[in-house]
């Protein structure tokens, strides 16, 4: 590429980065507005004007995945051999190659179960604790190292940033962080923030060491500056020295880490530290619609001065009004949700450009069943799905097995006190734990489990916890299909740095958005950043949705976040709570009857088939097959796996009922509106024509063979 056209494909804010090709630059800008884009073009113009060797320039970001998308980009624009790494890898290659040197042994190797080092310095203080407060206490000690706090330090830092670890107390804390650092020592390895220790270590004290870097490095560029630590910080100004050739980008907006120990500080104080900077704000925002964009500007407005960012101008043509609606409770609003989902695929939209966007990990419960109900095939990014997570597993496990013993917990006569009751026993109180982390969000999902018995209860006053029990196996099979490609469900931290065409932002209300783990002002700031970071992460179709009650029939006393004050037109379109929910659904569903003899169907694969294993079944083998061939070839053309289109129970059903018309089609299993309103006609066409001919009895084998799918 020549060098006008590096310059030529960046707008006059973007050019201006890239054509500073010396001294500090800083650019602060939002969302979307080619921050990335202008940096990687500053390091390509630098290298083909011939101002920069490109072995000498070094580029940071934070996560690996950000690292290599500056590499592809660097290399489709014909530059090769800059280094772009994360803070880590730099500062391991670097520790790795000076550590011999002056130690004249190896670096040490990393831990590689930091968890269990950290449990065993728990067990050394004699602090009892779970999986979930262990994952909490190691990321309590990851934020003391990467904010240069010593454990002696701990109590008082950890004092004055507010912070809190489920169930244990500062002091406590400090004494497993210097257990943690003894055993450590005494079994020879590292963890990952010792790397940067060690980096910062050579660098700080070895002149030879600090100079031979200096001499490899003379330009550096980072990308996501706003997520720096100060123990980043300090590797950077010990690469730096008294040379000031650096140029940073950020979003002030986008800080969703400095609970982790990021400081937009060091990104908002830059010109201070660096009085020569110049400073350049992008606010051309080239990824979402302006209605998209109003309602990120309009996020921001309230803000409070640190977080607020650039006011972005939006440069795509206009697309839908963003939409802002209440729901009655949390189900309906999940199952709303998947259909505006269904709504969207069959209007062209792919299911992968789709994303539900939550604040914890345990609100995806709720968005894997109503998706799993309409046949719209998910993945859950940065977490697992929700019946596969540990505390859940655990839960059903011990439901069952209490179940199986006719135990009731000491609750007779109310299943869902008597889940409340078993689940107990492994630490859930109706009280959440302080703190926002793992065992945060392990009290959410055990409060999930506890939600569903009371749906089930809600559904069957009489229900016992043999029920409730069942119910949770049943939706934990229908829920079990993964998939490589479909609708992603994913927490808003995990979706920093993502876009999809259309972005659903649920749970906004008080409570969850901000959590009510956050009480300081700080912490309050952080909450409507997480806001911004998913509103903006839309290109055209944008939904906020908020529900009065978690249950269905419960008491409606929630507020939508006050995040939305002042946004959301005439206060929010509110779905009456007359509608049938799926609450109403879910009865019928846990009501589901034999259509053979009428008997309550309990396991998942009868209420599957909708027929008990006793009753012969009358599946038309030829429309079965005749589905089954035009099930491949749909799934052919879509490039999806076949049971995306319809699984086999579904199509059992299909071939055993013979649905004529949209009424009685919908009404099968796994046909939600999207697949009514995409396959209907075909389907329909194909059992009406099957209905001309005799039917043919299944063999009972075939018929067992689906039931176990
Ligand atoms: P984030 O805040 O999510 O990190 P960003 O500011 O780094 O975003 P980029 O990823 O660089 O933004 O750019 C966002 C999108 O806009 C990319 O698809 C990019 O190619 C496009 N884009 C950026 N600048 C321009 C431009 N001047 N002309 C056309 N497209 C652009
Ligand atoms: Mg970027």
């Amino acid at each position: 590429m020549a060098v006008p056209d590096v310059l030529s494909a960046l707008d006059p804010e973007q050019r201006e980065v890239a054509a500073a090709l010396s001294g500090p630059v800083c650019v602060i800008a939002g969302a979307g507005t080619g921050k990335t884009r202008a940096i990687t073009h500053r390091i390509a113009h630098g290298v083909l004007a011939g101002a920069f060797d490109p072995r000498r320039v070094l580029a940071v970001t934070f996560t690996t995945r950000a690292a290599g998308e500056m590499r592809g980009r660097l290399r489709s624009l014909g530059v090769e051999g800059v280094q772009a790494r994360t803070f880590h890898s730099a500062a391991l290659r670097q520790a790795r190659y000076f550590w011999p040197q002056v130690t004249g042994a190896d670096l040490p190797q990393i831990a590689e179960r930091k968890l269990s080092i950290v449990g065993a310095a728990a067990n050394r203080c004699r602090v009892g604790t779970d999986r979930a407060v262990l994952r909490d206490l190691a990321s309590e000690i990851e934020w003391a190292k990467v904010s240069n706090v010593r454990p002696e330090q701990y109590p008082l830092a950890s004092m004055n940033a507010h912070r809190e670890v489920a169930g244990v107390d500062a002091e406590t804390v400090a004494r497993v962080y210097a257990a943690y650092e003894d055993l450590k020592t005494d079994r020879g390895v590292i963890d990952m923030e010792d790397i940067l220790l060690a980096a910062v270590g050579l660098l700080d004290a070895n002149p030879g060491v600090a100079e031979a870097v200096r001499a490899q490095y003379h330009h550096f560029v980072v990308d996501e500056y706003q997520d720096v630590s100060p123990l980043q910080q300090r590797l950077l100004d010990l690469w730096l020295g008294d040379r000031d050739d650096i140029c940073v980008v950020g979003d002030p907006a986008q800080t969703i880490y400095s609970f982790a120990g990021a400081r937009p500080g060091y990104l908002l104080d830059f010109a201070q530290r660096h009085p020569s900077a110049r400073t350049v704000r992008l606010f051309r925002d080239y990824r979402s619609t302006p209605q998209v964009v109003n309602v990120a500007n309009a996020v921001l407005r309230s803000a409070r001065r640190d977080s607020k960012g650039v006011v972005l101008e939006a440069q795509r043509p206009p697309g839908p009004e963003a939409v802002f609606i209440e729901h009655p409770d949390e189900v309906a609003e999940a199952e709303w949700v998947a259909g505006e989902i269904g709504r969207l695929m069959t209007a062209g939209v792919p299911a992968r450009e789709i994303a539900v966007l939550f604040r914890v990990n345990a609100q995806s419960e709720n968005y894997e069943q109503a998706l799993s109900d309409a046949g719209v095939a998910y993945v859950v990014r940065g977490a697992e799905r929700f019946f596969d997570r540990a505390e859940v597993r655990q839960a059903a496990m011990l439901l069952r097995g209490a179940a199986r013993a006719g135990d009731t917990g000491g609750e007779a006569g109310d299943a869902a006190a008597a889940t409340a009751a078993v689940l107990a026993s492994v630490g859930w109180s109706a009280k959440p734990p302080a703190g926002g982390g793992a065992a945060r969000e392990r009290w959410e999902s055990l409060a999930a489990v506890i939600a569903l018995a009371e749906d089930v209860v809600a559904a069957k006053p009489d229900a016992v916890l043999a029920d409730v029990s069942a119910e949770l196996d049943a939706r934990a099979a229908a829920q079990h299909v993964p998939v490589a490609d479909g609708v992603t469900l994913a927490s808003l931290h995990a979706a920093k740095g993502l876009e999809w065409d259309a972005v659903f932002v649920v749970g906004v209300h008080e409570g969850t958005l901000p959590l009510n783990y956050a009480e300081t002002p700080d912490q309050i700031e952080e909450e409507r950043r997480l806001l911004y970071v998913g509103v903006t992460r839309a290109r055209e179709h944008l939904s906020v949705t908020w529900s009065q009650a978690r249950q269905p029939g419960g008491r409606g006393s929630r507020k939508p976040s006050r995040f939305l004050d002042g946004i959301r037109p005439g206060g929010g379109r509110t779905v009456p709570s007359s509608r049938p929910s799926r609450a109403a659904a879910r009865k019928s569903r846990s009501m589901a009857r034999c259509r053979g003899c009428g008997t309550a169907l309990v396991d998942a694969a009868s209420r599957k088939l909708g027929r008990c294993g006793e009753c012969p079944s009358a599946v038309d083998v030829a429309l079965f097959e005749r589905l089954r061939e035009w099930r491949l070839e749909r799934a052919q053309e879509q490039k999806v796996p076949a049971y995306v289109v319809f699984t086999d129970a579904t199509l059992t059903v299909l071939a055993e009922t013979k649905p004529t018309d949209e009424a009685a089609l919908s009404a099968v299993p796994g046909v939600g509106q999207s697949k009514l309103e995409r396959y209907g006609p075909d389907v329909l066409a194909m059992c009406r024509a099957a209905d001309d001919d005799a039917a043919d009895t299944v063999p009972e084998q075939l018929d067992e063979k689906v039931a176990k799918k």
